[in-house]
């Protein structure tokens, strides 16, 4: 292969959630446009690495911080608890959610070494109490890590009187919000359940 497409290659790699076939995919596709295009693409590029920040409130990488949804006085005071980034952009993709939410930026994992005190959730208690928070949806995958995580965000709440629901869903959520259909994601979010049960 040439030296510049290995190159191409080793960064598309590199990316989250890209493996070998969408990388092959991703290559042919920029080969066969057209240079104008591929010009435009990199601009757009280099646009996104200048603006693109975390949200200082919950902690969303977003274009802007606070980010739109955490600036939004329309949504409801209901605060959603997601692993990272992608899995808030599904839940506003389906549409099935009018909440704020709060990114922790992954959950506590022995193999990553990843403790509690290591996930977003520095300023989470303030949040609750300045943005009169009634209610908290922990939307974490049912497997042992996003398991312990709801444990101790749990005890970590436990100062404070809230109402913590989880949602209803027997399989990764990212996979669940992939696959379900809105039919699914309603009645998963509708059913929520006691999460301090
Ligand atoms: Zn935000």
């Amino acid at each position: 292969m040439n030296k510049l497409l290995k190159k191409l290659n080793g960064n598309i790699r590199s990316l989250p959630y890209i493996g070998k076939k969408t990388s092959e995919r991703l290559i042919f596709a920029l080969l066969e446009t057209e240079n104008k295009k591929l010009k435009e693409i990199a601009e757009i590029l280099e646009q996104l690495s200048q603006a693109k920040t975390v949200c200082s409130n919950c902690g969303v990488k977003s274009l802007s911080s606070p980010c739109e949804i955490c600036n939004n006085a329309e949504r409801d005071n209901i605060l959603c608890i997601v692993e990272n980034s992608k899995e808030l952009y599904k839940m506003e993709l389906a549409g099935i959610y009018n909440g704020k939410y709060h990114v922790l930026d992954g959950v506590i994992s022995p193999f990553k070494s990843k403790n509690f005190d290591e996930l977003n959730i520095q300023n989470l208690i303030k949040r609750i109490e300045n943005e009169h928070i009634k209610e908290i949806i922990i939307a974490l995958s049912p497997l042992p890590e996003g398991e312990i995580t709801i444990r101790y965000l749990i005890k970590y709440l436990s100062g404070i009187d809230i109402k913590i629901t989880k949602m209803a869903v027997g399989i990764p959520i990212g996979q669940f919000l992939e696959n379900a259909d809105e039919i699914t994601l309603k009645s998963a979010l509708s059913g929520r359940i006691n999460a301090k049960d």
